[in-house]
């Protein structure tokens, strides 16, 4: 853990990031000189190259959108679906039901397969819906419920839609950059994802990698000026890197510098190497303490897990937080609604030491609370 940071967040995010990154951020950058709009088109570039073969590289292309996460979800329903549009949703966690109400507000029609948070999605239940319903024309879902940590099927969801002859709009925000993905074995069309998720960047804008046709098509569909997906991509195609409105020029310089150093470290396939053994090590020794997962390995991610409370009744989140917060480490609460869970992220500039460190910790806080531990079965 490098010294000039107060507390590791185990919380993706805004999560961890290096020195480096955030060094990065100490300039002012012009918003329409060279200097600044090639370092955008670099990332353009580069965030194709990481969601593409390079064969198929030329069918793909990418748009940066200022705002957090979900402002690119949202610009990305609002612009591609068209007002005839109807879109099918897998909801099994809060993102996915986030996408259900912005399709809402956008006055969207959609049908929504909706499941309990620690299933993966039914693929029986989209096929029948893309069998019975021919006016669909869009399906969306998020690949890891950043809500539970669960992985859904989104190769095998997007083959689906494909064979349907259906649009696919992924949320891969919490997954992409931390598990291999390529946009052809998807199935994807659109797929969503932030600057500080597994990138490692700081926060300040989302970006959608897109099928170049799919998107090409879409134009003057959006329902909403600044969140126009189209209209912002062709500034930035034709303008040589330029955005539409003010970008956020700190953010962006920091996020060049954590794809150079996401190449550094060996790409996607060993960053997902180093983040599967935090997991890997974060759960055995949970395990250890006497923490219970709360998703079946089997579709648990490597990004975020979420653990059940011990069954003593005096365990509580906030005095738990505390003392962790103490020890430098900041954790997560729980977000579902079936059981009482705490999160604690795996990604960002998180290392196996980090997670060794965090457990001694864990026990600490444990011991410090008088919380009694079950055996874990
Ligand atoms: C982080 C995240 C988002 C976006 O959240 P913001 O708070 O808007 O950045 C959307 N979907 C998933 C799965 C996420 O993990």
């Amino acid at each position: 853990m490098d010294d000039d940071i107060p507390y590791l967040l185990l919380t993706p995010g805004p999560l961890t990031t290096s020195r480096s990154v955030r060094q990065a951020m100490m300039r002012d950058y012009c918003t329409w000189d060279d200097d600044y709009n090639s370092i955008v088109s670099d990332i353009r570039r580069r965030l194709v190259a990481l969601a593409c073969e390079d064969e198929d590289g030329g069918d793909y292309t990418s748009v940066l959108m200022q705002g957090s996460g979900t402002f690119s979800v949202e610009a990305t329903l609002g612009s591609v679906i068209p007002p005839d549009g109807k879109l099918l949703l897998v909801d099994n966690g809060a993102y996915g039901q986030r996408i259900g109400q912005i399709a809402a507000r956008l006055k969207i029609d959609a049908i929504i397969i909706d499941q309990p948070e620690t299933q993966p999605a039914d693929l029986n239940r989209v096929e029948q819906a893309l069998s019975t319903d021919p006016t669909i024309t869009h399906v969306a879902m998020v690949h890891c419920e950043t809500t539970t940590g669960l992985l859904n099927p989104a190769a095998e969801v997007g083959r689906l839609a494909k064979q349907f002859g259906k649009k696919y709009i992924l949320d891969a925000m919490s997954s992409f950059g931390g598990v291999p993905m390529t946009m052809g074995e998807l199935g994807a069309d659109y797929l969503v994802s932030s600057a500080n998720k597994c990138i490692q960047g700081v926060p300040g804008f989302g970006f959608v990698i897109a099928h170049r046709r799919a998107l090409e098509a879409t134009e003057g569909c959006a329902r909403s000026l600044s969140l126009d997906l189209f209209d912002q991509w062709r500034a930035m195609e034709t303008g040589g890197g330029k955005w539409r409105f003010t970008s956020p020029t700190h953010t962006v310089r920091a996020f060049a510098q954590a794809l150079v150093e996401l190449e550094e470290e060996g790409g996607v396939a060993a960053r997902a190497e180093r983040y599967a053994e935090n997991q890997r090590l974060l759960v055995e020794g949970m395990a250890e303490i006497g923490f219970r997962t709360l998703i079946d390995p089997q579709h648990q991610s490597h990004i975020i897990t979420s653990f059940l409370f011990p069954d003593d009744s005096t365990f509580q989140f906030r005095p738990f937080y505390d003392a962790m917060k103490k020890r430098r480490f900041v954790i997560y609460p729980g977000k579902v609604s079936v059981a009482d869970t705490f999160r604690i992220g795996n990604i960002g500039h998180v290392f196996p030491d980090d997670i060794r460190q965090l457990l001694v910790a864990i026990g600490e806080a444990i011991e410090e609370l008088g919380i009694q531990m079950g055996r874990v079965s």
